[in-house]
């Protein structure tokens, strides 16, 4: 299948970006031909970010959701598109987690967006597009239709700001810039973060934060 098809298609569901990736291996065991992913991001609105001072909104939690299932939906439609190309095609929610762990994703939409090209992990641990900056959600199909980036990889762009380390009250973003192969527990810690919203009991059942999304300057928030 012409890879513009498909972009075009994922586009018609109304999602901000679309890009393309060769994982090299499949992340799913027993079928190694899924070595290929679609990502595919939506922007949250501005207006609801703002809301966000010093602590999440019932506005931002809801919304945080709402893109989530948005995602979902589109995941399971570009699959249902491209098993019809005669390839298979595994959608990945947004928010799905390994239910063995609190931390870790079942897979790494960031890793799969990044060699699409659409953008960079930042020291935040949040994967910052050029234009829509980190008020992104990002979900994945992965296929065994074969796709290939039509973006290179775009370098981190952090450079010295540190808004979102000083930002955290968890002290969860150590200030180390991502690299190539680094583990996320290398630049940043997922349980300070993770154990910080859950003091947010009353706001989203302690899943949300968005200080970091506030915070950095490619949001222009
Ligand atoms: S979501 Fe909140 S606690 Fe987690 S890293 Fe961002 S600012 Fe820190
Ligand atoms: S606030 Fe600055 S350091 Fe943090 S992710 Fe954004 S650009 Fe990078």
């Amino acid at each position: 299948m012409d890879i513009s098809l498909l972009k075009q298609y994922a586009l018609s569901l109304e999602v901000d970006l679309v890009g393309f990736s060769d994982l090299g291996v499949s992340p799913i065991k027993n079928l190694p031909e899924l070595k290929y992913a679609v990502s595919i991001a939506v922007k949250l609105p501005d207006a609801v970010l703002k809301t966000i001072e010093n602590k999440p909104t019932i506005a931002y939690f809801h919304e945080y959701r709402t893109a989530n299932a948005f995602l979902d939906n589109c995941t399971f439609k570009i699959s249902r598109f491209i098993e019809k190309q005669g390839y298979l095609a595994f959608p990945i929610g947004a928010s799905q987690s390994l239910p063995e762990s609190d931390y870790e994703a079942l897979f790494s939409h960031k890793h799969a967006a990044r060699l699409a090209g659409l953008g960079f992990i930042g020291k935040s641990g949040l994967f910052i597009n050029e234009e829509y900056g980190s008020k992104i959600r990002l979900a994945t199909v992965l296929t065994s239709m074969p796709l290939k980036p039509e973006i290179p990889v775009i370098k981190n762009g952090c450079g010295s700001c540190d808004k979102c380390v000083k930002a955290c009250p968890a002290g969860a973003i150590s200030g180390t810039i991502y690299t190539e192969g680094m583990r996320r527990e290398e630049f940043f810690f997922a349980d300070k973060c993770s154990h910080h919203m859950k003091t947010y009991k009353d706001i989203g059942r302690g899943a949300v934060c968005g200080i970091c999304i506030k915070a950095c300057p490619y949001n222009k928030l």
